[in-house]
């Protein structure tokens, strides 16, 4: 049997190369992008691996899961990002371990979030989670706000004691226009980007890619990739 410290450390080198190779072929430097490891389904014994080899940005996206994983990791040198759904009766859990949280898509949310922000003394950095297959107005099954909701999204994260408007997030569409066209949906969060950029300089991250379509969220000019299977192995079950 291989040993688990050899297995990740393998798998992360065959990300790594893949991020290097999506950078070159793009014109980007590789410090242009930062590996986020999905962490979830997993235990907090290869959190642990993880920061050994390396790495130093985590996410989780329940969190049932991420509170316990993360307190038994608090002696390592991780930021930890949250990326799944988020109901507001978790909020205050959340915030005592996020650093930043990609998956903000209302306003009530963010009422949830600053005030459990500033119950903490926290800064939180807040990610709008984009669904593009959502029509106007809408949220979409799985999270995340439709296009035309994400000025109004930053301008209220804006004026929330607490919260920073660091940008956007979006999880290529499985349904509608972008279904099977992770690159173009990819680009359409660019074009919404330079939208948020242009009233809120500051907001200028971009989280999109992940295990499938990380070279796609690259050479899109994605800024932070969200990767777990390709790192950890493939999660029995949904996850
Ligand atoms: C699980 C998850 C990922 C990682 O997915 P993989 O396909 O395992 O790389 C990325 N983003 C979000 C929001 C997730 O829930």
């Amino acid at each position: 049997m291989t040993d688990r410290r050899t297995e990740l450390a393998a798998n992360l080198a065959r990300v790594e190369e893949r991020i290097s190779a999506a950078c070159a072929a793009a014109g980007r430097k590789r410090e242009e992008v930062t590996l986020i490891v999905v962490t979830k389904t997993y235990p907090a014994s290869d959190v642990r691996l993880l920061s050994e080899l390396g790495v130093r940005h985590v996410a989780e996206n329940r969190d049932q899961d991420a509170a316990p994983k993360a307190a038994e990791c608090a002696d390592l040198p991780l930021t930890w990002h949250f990326v799944g759904q988020l109901q507001t009766n978790k909020v205050r859990s959340v915030v005592s371990y996020a650093d930043v949280v990609h998956s903000v898509d209302r306003i009530r949310l963010v009422t949830a979030l600053s005030a459990a922000a500033v119950r903490a003394g926290r800064e939180l950095d807040c990610l709008i989670q984009v669904a593009l297959d959502a029509e106007s107005g809408e949220r979409g099954d799985r999270g995340g706000v439709a296009p035309d909701g994400v000025a109004v999204l930053a301008d209220a994260i804006t004026a929330a004691e607490g919260l920073r408007p660091a940008g956007l997030m979006t999880v290529a569409p499985l349904a509608g226009p972008y279904a099977g066209r992770p690159r173009a949906a990819f680009d359409r969060l660019m074009e919404i980007s330079t939208g948020l950029r242009a009233a809120h300089p500051a907001a200028n991250m971009v989280s999109a890619g992940m295990s499938a379509d990380l070279d796609d969220a690259v050479a899109a000019g994605a800024t932070h990739v969200r990767v777990g299977s390709a790192v950890l192995g493939v999660r029995p079950g949904l996850g």
